[in-house]
């Protein structure tokens, strides 16, 4: 199913000048990077672009802005992070369009994006209150042990296309109450959205009375984020992007042992079980391989099906894939839009020529959509791909919608094929039966950093802390303790006795 006529470039440029507009931003002309839309593929605005000479002034105001924030009380951080939080209410819709029209999402997705950067800026202002430190119990008497929590110092953020501002706000709203400062350079895809980020927190900041440099956006190409990488003044390096990113970066911070949060590639699974509820696991799995266009880092890529259930469930889902609504995403019954680039479904071309090759078979989908109507575009139908074995194709991150399934006789081998992959961030067991779900839980089943029962691999809550193992990087970011990856501790013993007793009963003078 094709939905609606896309919008002309000309629909979508003067949408995206109308929600800055909105928002308050002015887009600062240039010719050095180029904002675009995938919707058609076309090019939207001219930019300035960061020199060499811009990234140097962020880094050292935002380290001088540090040197004031980290001295301002935690709950009052949290004031600016509510304010921002209350300003991306305000402009939920038009941030939202600005997503559609640089990432492609579909309107529900890109309003969920918003709604999680609210979500964040909420978690953050409670935890402006509870930056705990432990107290421990010290082996000598009249001293107290404990453990305190200081900010780290500025922190570089660099961002991927597909998740253009959540990402950023997950670590940004985090980083102020923790009393760091931050530097964003984001997707050379999505600048209107990080303009119109920065102008809000730049807002927030001004009717809260915080300096303005806690803050900095540096629009540029990789070199820009190589920078960031290099330099000695930014303490923490959070890098979200592909595995050959982080790649590297993380070798290029640690030479310089800094500290570096890498959130990469994924290539995550889901095993169905024979009891699954099919009526449960089938939308499930639809929505995690086909939502965002499969541009999500926890698509799910690879489903790993008992062969007792696999000729119906292949069936059904063959079904749903045929029915997918694919094409403009500002259109409400559109639940596909666009991919990013036409390179991105080179790849996803030269994936499915290479695993035909080794003997996949294409179940459903897979054609282009809309190559008359928009030429520069890359609208295309997910796929779905029957793999006798988890070859080497089936083993990479593909960006794009497309859906191996393989077939297992028994758990073991089910987990096995699961974890025989290099990367290590989202999974997922539809089952009924409460051994084999704890099974995959459990230190001998998914190697992942999200592990989830009877539902899909996308879609995590700001709560939890987000991130993957192995390939992935080990980075976590977002809810429950991941904040501590923005700060230092240090421990402090204090003697409040009139003796000085040494550890370990060690005598001296
Ligand atoms: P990408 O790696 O091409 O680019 C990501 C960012 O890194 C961009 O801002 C880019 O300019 C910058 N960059 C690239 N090379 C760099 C270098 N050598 N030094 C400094 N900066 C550099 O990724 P993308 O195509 O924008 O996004 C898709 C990828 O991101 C997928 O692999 C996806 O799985 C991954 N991703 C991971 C997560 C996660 O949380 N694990 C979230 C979103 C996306």
């Amino acid at each position: 199913m094709t939905s609606t006529p896309l919008p002309t470039t000309d629909e979508l440029r003067a949408r995206a000048r109308t929600s800055l507009r909105n928002i308050g931003v002015d887009v600062p002309e240039g010719d050095a990077l180029h904002a675009r839309t995938p919707l058609t593929g076309e090019h939207l605005f001219g930019l300035r672009a960061a020199t060499g000479a811009d990234t140097e002034e962020a880094i050292a105001t935002t380290r001088t802005a540090f040197l004031i924030w980290r001295t301002t009380p935690a709950p009052c951080r949290g004031e600016l992070v509510r304010r921002l939080g209350e300003l991306l209410r305000v402009h939920k819709g038009d941030l939202a369009d600005l997503v559609t029209i640089e990432a492609g999402k579909i309107r529900s997705e890109a309003l969920g994006e918003i709604q999680e950067m609210i979500d964040i800026c909420d978690f953050a202002v409670g935890l402006s209150r509870q930056l705990y430190g432990r107290t421990i119990a010290s082996e000598r008497p009249g001293h107290r042990l404990a453990e305190t929590w200081h900010p780290l110092g500025v922190v570089g953020v660099i961002s991927a296309f597909n998740f253009p501002a959540a990402v950023w706000s997950w670590n940004t709203a985090v980083a102020l109450v923790c009393g760091d400062t931050v530097v964003w350079k984001p997707s050379e895809f999505t600048p209107l959205i990080s303009l119109a980020c920065d102008h809000l927190l730049a807002r927030a900041a001004e009717d809260v009375g915080a300096p303005r440099d806690v803050h900095r956006l540096l629009l540029g190409d990789r070199a820009v984020g190589g920078q960031l990488v290099d330099d000695p003044r930014v303490a923490l390096v959070s890098a979200t992007g592909s595995t050959r990113m982080g790649r590297e970066v993380g070798p290029r911070v640690a030479a310089r042992f800094g500290r570096s949060l890498l959130e990469l590639g994924g290539n995550n699974a889901a095993i169905v079980a024979p009891s699954a509820d099919l009526d449960l696991a089938v939308p499930a799995i639809v929505f995690a391989a086909a939502g965002t266009a499969g541009q999500r880092c926890t698509t799910l890529r690879r489903l790993i099906v008992h062969r007792d259930i696999a000729d119906p469930l292949i069936e059904r889902l063959t079904g749903a894939y045929t029915k997918l609504p694919i094409g403009n995403p500002f259109d409400d019954t559109t639940l596909v839009g666009p991919l990013i680039s036409t390179t991105a479904l080179d790849a996803m071309h030269h994936a499915l020529t290479r695993v035909q090759a080794q003997g996949g078979k294409i179940l459903a989908g897979g054609n282009r959509r809309l190559a008359e109507a928009a030429p520069a575009a890359a609208y295309t139908e997910p796929v779905l791909v029957r793999v006798a074995e988890q070859t080497d194709v089936v083993r990479e991150e593909t960006f794009a919608p497309i859906l191996y399934v393989l077939t297992y006789d028994t758990l073991d081998e089910a987990i096995a094929l699961h974890n025989d992959v290099p990367q290590g961030l989202s999974s997922s067991i539809f089952t009924r039966d409460q051994q084999e779900a704890e099974i995959f839980l459990s230190a001998a089943g998914s190697d992942c950093g999200i592990a989830n029962v009877n539902i899909g691999t996308s879609g995590a809550e700001i709560g939890g802390a987000f991130g993957g193992e192995k390939d992935t990087g080990g980075g976590r970011e977002s809810g429950s303790d991941a904040w501590k990856s923005y700060m230092r501790s240090a421990t402090n013993t204090v003697n409040y006795s009139s003796e000085l007793s040494l550890a370990q009963g060690v005598s001296f003078l």
